[in-house]
């Protein structure tokens, strides 16, 4: 039997990074296994609805390489399918209308708290076969009331729950629309899903689902259930956390392949290894071995994950996935002619896609400004001998190296015996940046070139000799 496991996200808010696990965990089990991995969207709850998260979750998938099989099966589109199943569920006393009003519900339920039980409903429909007109009601699934559900999950072992403590739940709406549990089961069977793959949150669905299998008819798949992710709070992560939506990562400079395997080590491990490739993991995925203690977010592990990434990709890669942040901060890298040499120098020193790209903009001959206020608060014009020092010692350069531009700056120590080596690093940044440069000078001034460095110093002294101060 081939595998096919799914992925199910409800389009209620961006994709966080606890559903990208449950994708990738599918994923991988599928691609593993010589199987499909199928994209179902879970789209019945209509008060919560965007299309924007529909969006987000093709444009996620997509981006971290984690094709679907088939065209993706929108519940919205399979109404027909659902109602049908329902009436046959009707028709053979699986299900029944209840027209139960809500303040009859409250009244059932304040009496079940009062009691101390937990709430149920007490069924009160369910024998009647009532069959009202014009008025409003639920079907709900005729629970099982004697004997027990179990099933044995790869990661929790085995569960059992007694059918007494189990809800006669609503599988239809009073809206007529159908219920997440019952369209999850009707649709992993119809879609032939045979590995159910998802967070652990789910765990009392799936005993509520096994009734409907069963009841059904349906044949149960393998279920494994995934380890809670808790932030650094040590609370259970939310949709509305935006902290952990993939689409924030992204946006900060993370590279899909750092997303990935930080998001696979979340509850699964082979030895002590903490670098995976996609093919490493497809290769080294294990159900066996995924464990059920909570994983807890750890923000600097994933920086530290980028950082290796950022500095191993691929040339052509990495500035693929530059050229989005370039985009935003409208960075025209034609402006940057040696552009390869400094994307590859920051890739060896920076973590991030961002600030890769905010320190490339430094070579930008367009960006640098000297503003009449900037001048003021350096007091640069207190500096034009320096200036009218270094435009003629670069200009002398012939060969553009470090050992030459060392010796520039080391001459000019010599020169202005009143300044110290920080001050002349301070000024030449000045000059030459407009603002404070975070890495070695010297070989920032390399990178920049001969022409551009004397672009930067004479655009500045046309600014001072226009001012009044010196
Ligand atoms: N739509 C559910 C969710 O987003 C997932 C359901 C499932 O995997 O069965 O949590």
């Amino acid at each position: 039997m081939s595998v096919i496991t799914r992925f199910a996200p409800s389009p209620t808010g961006y994709i966080h990074i606890g559903n990208i696990r449950t994708a990738l965990f599918s994923w991988l089990y599928a691609r593993k296994n010589k199987g499909k991995f199928l994209l179902r969207i879970e789209d019945t709850d209509l008060s919560r609805f965007k299309h924007i998260y529909v969006e987000n979750i093709f444009f996620i998938l997509k981006h971290l390489g984690l094709n679907w099989d088939e065209d993706v099966f929108f519940q919205s589109h399979r109404l027909n399918l659902y109602i049908k199943i329902i009436n046959f569920m009707l028709n053979n006393n699986m299900a029944y209308k209840c027209y139960c009003t809500y303040e009859r519900l409250n009244h059932v339920r304040n009496l079940n708290i009062k009691r101390k039980n937990n709430y149920f409903y007490d069924k009160f429909c369910r024998n009647k076969n009532f069959n009202y007109i014009n008025k409003s009601y639920v079907i709900r699934f005729k629970n099982p009331s004697k004997g027990y559900v179990s099933f044995c999950d790869i990661v929790y072992k085995e569960i059992k729950v007694l059918n007494t403590e189990l809800d006669d739940f609503i599988i239809l709406r009073s809206n007529g629309l159908p219920t997440y549990n019952f369209c999850s089961v009707v649709d992993d069977n119809n879609m032939g899903v045979t590995h159910i793959i998802r967070g652990d949150d789910h765990l009392s669905n799936t005993i509520k689902q096994i009734n409907i299998f069963n009841c059904l008819n349906y044949k149960i798949p393998v279920y494994v259930h995934l380890p809670m992710i808790l932030n650094s709070d040590k609370k259970k992560l939310s949709k509305r956390d935006n902290l952990f939506h993939v689409k924030n990562y992204l946006d900060q400079g993370i590279v899909p392949e750092a997303i990935l395997n930080y998001v696979v080590r979340l509850g699964w491990s082979s030895g002590n290894r903490e670098i995976f490739s996609l093919n490493d993991m497809k290769y080294l995925f294990n159900l066996f071995k995924i464990n059920k203690s909570p994983c807890i977010i750890n923000y600097n592990k994933l920086i530290w994950i980028n950082k290796y990434y950022v500095s191993n990709l691929k040339y052509e890669k990495l500035f693929n996935y530059l050229k989005y942040f370039f985009k935003i901060k409208n960075v025209d890298i034609n402006n940057i002619s040696n552009i390869s040499e400094i994307i590859s120098f920051f890739s060896q020193r920076l973590s991030n896609l961002k600030d890769i790209v905010e320190n490339c903009m430094l070579f930008d001959n367009d960006r640098v400004l000297y503003e009449d206020s900037f001048l003021l608060k350096y007091k640069l014009f207190n500096y034009v001998n320096v200036l009218h020092y270094f435009i003629k010692k670069f200009s002398k350069i012939i060969y553009w190296d470090l050992l030459n531009i060392n010796k520039v700056i080391y001459s000019s120590l010599i020169k202005f015996t009143y300044l110290e080596t920080k001050n002349i690093y301070m000024i030449l940044r000045l000059f030459l940046f407009g603002k404070k440069v975070f890495f070695n000078l010297n070989i920032i001034i390399f990178l920049l070139k001969k022409d551009n460095v004397l672009f930067r110093l004479k655009l500045i002294k046309k600014k001072l000799n226009n001012y009044k101060y010196y």
